[in-house]
């Protein structure tokens, strides 16, 4: 029988429940269980896909196609479990359903309520993952304990446990222990409120995990253990992480969370075997190079709107023993203080994707940039369609060329509407979303990189490169080296004779692993530090101006 544990959080928002699950569930596998992960957000957005990076940071998209919390991007580094819509669900999910059953007439001659309506929505959509051959699952509640807006999912965890019965479900609470400097101690009264408000709903938590800055004295140990009435060992220090957030399942173990787990629940596993994890810290802490990359987006105070992307260059780093410093340029500011001088310290220039026409002309400058000064580019989605756009008006010299985004009337429509989305007019969940395959050019750079013709990728967008100027940007330089199957779409294009310039029109970013790097962030950054190589040989000859063809490509080593 599938087992269940819920993860909940308490005191204050962002301590890392997505992480900590993550990790969970990394450890589980390790010990030879099969494990599936699933977020439940508590906001009446069916989905966060028409929501700002200023509200909710990334937008993770799925194979499937399904517009996803950030948080299941750590699942998927961290765990091998396959996830799908029914991994994340919302309040306005559930009520939507809830609400379209009603006027079906699935309730007929009842009043829907909360309680039982609402929670037994819930209740099925964790039952969605449990099967035969699913040991746990793992589910998140979103928010914090206290908060309004998650009352029915607390609720219906709640009943879970008496449907299932106790010995099958577990649930998890992490806290935070401030360190109060005044005072000289750890506080731990936050935390007897925080479990104090579960138990109030009938939720008695059976392990805390406790964040912390420093060490948990076993003094607290115990006084947490006594008023929120768990044992002693079940009270979990989890510090903040030094060097990287792959440490985190490791400093559990350290805490014998997986033993505590696998006893509490009764489950059947192996011995843990983190051996690989391990080594991987160790790369990770004993890099031989360090790397600059500067990422140009709108969003250059808020790391989480490129969370999947600063993870996958990261990855790239610990397969090439390389710290990757990532510095967020605002694209604004770069039209306001000049390329050069935001831009020229840098090893390599990745321009990320987006929505909306803020920003745009300093995407386009630092693209210019990039391939006038040969430095390694790598472009997402709206930056493979900046890439385009540049090339247009700086090459080809179609004057005002633009995306029909961002300029309905332009007279080089470079980039326009794909043809599918001319009739499309909800926002929601409507754009050419997740896994399409992919068929690339032999011999092209991304060809090099992936080591195979046939690719898969995850998409999110609604505007493509026009075909129309296909062949005037190939004959200048700017070549298609991916297309979708059929030969309509543009997925890749690369520059001719530019040490490294690829742009892709999917998200290659929701495919990286720690353990297994995406394979055009690492040649990105691999080309990134063959440019710092080059340039510490001979600082002034800074590879030379480079404009498609003209200029000598720079030999890159691929693996
Ligand atoms: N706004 C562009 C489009 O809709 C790019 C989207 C993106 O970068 N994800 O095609």
């Amino acid at each position: 029988m599938t087992k269940h544990i819920f993860v909940t959080g308490g005191v204050v928002s962002s301590l890392g429940k997505g992480l900590t699950a993550a990790s969970i569930g990394m450890l589980l596998e390790h010990r030879g269980l099969r494990v599936r992960m699933q977020k439940f957000d508590p906001y009446i957005n069916v989905d966060p896909g028409t929501m700002s990076p200023y509200q909710h940071g990334e937008v993770y998209v799925l194979d499937d196609g399904a517009e996803t919390d950030l948080d299941l991007g750590h699942y998927e580094r961290f765990t091998n479990a396959p996830l799908t819509r029914n991994c994340n669900f919302t309040t306005g999910r559930i009520y939507l359903a809830v609400i379209t059953k009603e006027r079906h007439g699935d309730y007929l001659g009842e009043t829907v309520q909360v309680i039982p309506h609402v929670t037994d929505e819930i209740k099925s959509a964790i039952r969605l993952l449990a099967a035969d051959d699913v040991d746990v699952v793992i589910t998140e509640i979103g928010g914090t304990v206290g908060d309004i807006e998650g009352l029915p999912f607390l609720e219906a965890i709640r009943q879970f446990a008496l449907d299932i019965g106790k010995q099958n479900v577990l649930y998890i609470h992490l806290t935070l222990v401030p360190y109060l400097k005044a005072a000289g101690e750890a506080k731990t009264k936050p935390t007897q409120h925080s479990v104090g408000m579960l138990r109030q709903i009938g939720i008695q938590p059976d392990i805390l995990i406790c964040r912390t800055e420093r060490p948990l004295g076993q003094k607290e140990r115990e006084k947490i253990a006594l008023f929120c009435n768990v044992e002693p060992r079940a009270v979990i220090e989890e510090r903040d992480k030094e060097f990287s957030i792959y440490e985190v399942p490791l400093s559990l173990v350290n805490n014998k969370l997986d033993e505590l787990i696998v006893e509490k629940l009764n489950l059947r596993a192996q011995p843990l075997d983190v051996s690989e994890w391990r080594q991987l810290l160790h790369r990770i802490q004993n890099p031989a190079h360090e790397v600059t990359i500067g990422v140009v987006g709108k969003y250059e105070r808020l790391r989480d709107a490129y969370k999947s992307i600063h993870e996958a260059l990261d990855h790239a780093g610990i397969a090439l023993s390389a710290r990757v410093v990532v510095r967020q340029i605002g694209s604004e500011q770069v039209v306001d203080e000049g390329p050069e001088r935001l831009l020229s310290g840098l090893d390599g220039i990745l321009v990320p994707g987006g929505f909306g026409e803020r920003g745009i002309e300093g995407k386009i400058e630092a693209i210019r940039y990039a391939r006038t000064k040969g430095v390694p580019f790598f472009g997402i989605c709206l930056g493979m369609q900046c890439a385009t756009i540049e090339f247009a008006r700086n090459v080809l010299k179609l004057e005002g060329a633009h995306s029909t985004e961002f300029d309905k009337a332009t007279p080089h429509p470079v980039i326009c509407l794909l043809h599918e989305q001319q009739k499309v007019q909800d926002k929601g969940g409507t754009m050419r979303l997740g896994a399409y395959p992919c068929v690339l050019q032999p011999g092209s750079l991304a060809h090099q990189a992936y080591g195979c013709e046939q690719i898969s990728e995850r998409h999110r967008h609604r505007y493509e490169l026009n075909n129309a100027y296909r062949s005037q940007l190939a004959a200048h330089g700017l070549v298609a080296t991916g297309l979708s199957p059929d030969g309509k779409l543009v997925e890749v294009v690369e520059l001719t004779g530019h040490p490294w310039f690829v742009a892709v029109q999917y998200h290659p970013e929701f495919k990286s692993k720690p353990t297994r790097p995406h394979p055009l962030f690492r040649e990105f950054v691999r080309a990134a530090l063959h440019r710092q190589e080059m340039r510490k040989r001979s600082p002034a000859g800074r590879s030379g101006e480079v404009a498609g063809r003209s200029t000598e490509s720079v030999p890159v080593r691929t693996s």
